[in-house]
């Protein structure tokens, strides 16, 4: 199929943006990367009349760090996140994490505030905002706010993100470090939705956990916060019998949809073995 008719706005402000926003209403959408908008589009599942694409906004763009924050522009791409050595170096997770992402042609054009904004259960930023502790920061005409990463996703293509407001930055806060860290997702081929995937960041203090989180894609019609598994590992070691506990409680939170991937309870399954590769591996990469 082919999208229906529509106007293509290019502003060059996220001032003018907001603007167009307001102007058309309901019937603008805005354009990033295009690659979750546009397959939408072209099966009529969205029906914009108005496509404001935020490519020529500057002051979407770049990397940095300040306060202790990382500051990632909404329209930074996969690849500029993977080839970020501020990222490499202070944030590995994320790096980890975007090269798991798609394919190398959708890692050019996918942003991740396209990625985090899509609210798609199947998307793997949401899992690794939530275990860095991430913020977004969300303009519209009024003003700005700055919302909690945990909180954030409501369920599938739900967010609390509003109509009129644009996701401007994402902030993490640099990870100590000697911060153990993972993304583990398994995946049928190259460039396939996680079939299961687990985000794990690990902080030790001697042989013991002193904090850990853990959140999980596509288990849930939204990313899943797996809070009993946490609570379970704090203040213990790392045994085996103590990770295949944690990864009983992850299991026991997660409510996949059955597809072409597996039906649930093989989802849930992978979930569980996802966790203690996570939790294997961010142990051996944390130091205390
Ligand atoms: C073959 C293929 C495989 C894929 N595999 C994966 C995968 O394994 N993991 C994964 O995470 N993703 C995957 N994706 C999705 C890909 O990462 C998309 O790029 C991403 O979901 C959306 O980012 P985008 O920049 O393309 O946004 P767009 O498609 O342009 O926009 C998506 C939605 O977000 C809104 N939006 C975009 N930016 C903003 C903003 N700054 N503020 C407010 N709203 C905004 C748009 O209006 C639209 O509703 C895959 C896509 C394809 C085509």
């Amino acid at each position: 199929m082919i999208p229906r008719e529509f106007e293509y706005h290019a502003p060059k402000s996220i001032q003018d943006a907001l603007g167009l926003m307001e102007r058309f209403g309901d019937e603008a959408k805005l354009l990033a990367g295009g690659h979750s908008l546009l397959p939408m589009m072209k099966l009529r599942f969205a029906q914009p009349g108005h496509l404001i694409d935020l490519g020529g906004i500057g002051e979407l763009k770049g990397i940095r760090e300040e306060g202790g924050m990382l500051r990632i522009g909404a329209m930074t791409t996969e690849n500029e996140i993977i080839w970020s050595k501020l990222l490499q170096d202070k944030c590995p997770l994320l790096v980890e994490g975007a090269r798991l992402i798609a394919d190398p042609q959708v890692r050019y054009k996918g942003t991740i505030g396209g990625d985090l904004s899509h609210g798609d259960p199947g998307n793997d930023h949401p899992a690794l905002m939530l275990v860095l502790g991430a913020a977004f920061v969300l303009k519209g005409s009024s003003g700005a706010r700055l919302v909690p990463s945990d909180g954030f996703f409501l369920g599938s293509y739900n967010t609390l993100l509003q109509p009129s407001e644009i996701m401007t930055e994402i902030r993490i806060p640099v990870p100590a470090p000697n911060t153990g860290y993972s993304y583990s997702k398994l995946k049928r081929k190259i460039g396939d939705y996680a079939t299961a995937a687990a985000a794990v960041t690990l902080r030790m203090h001697g042989e013991s956990v002193h904090d850990v989180a853990i959140a999980l894609t596509n288990l849930g019609a939204c990313v899943l916060k797996a809070r009993a598994a946490e609570d379970s590992l704090r203040g213990k070691t790392m045994s085996d019998a103590a990770i295949a506990e944690a990864a009983r409680l992850a299991m026991s939170i997660c409510d996949p949809a059955a597809d072409q991937r597996g039906d649930a309870e093989y989802k849930v399954a992978m979930a569980g073995e996802m966790t203690q590769r996570a939790l294997r591996t961010a142990r051996s990469r944390a130091s205390h």
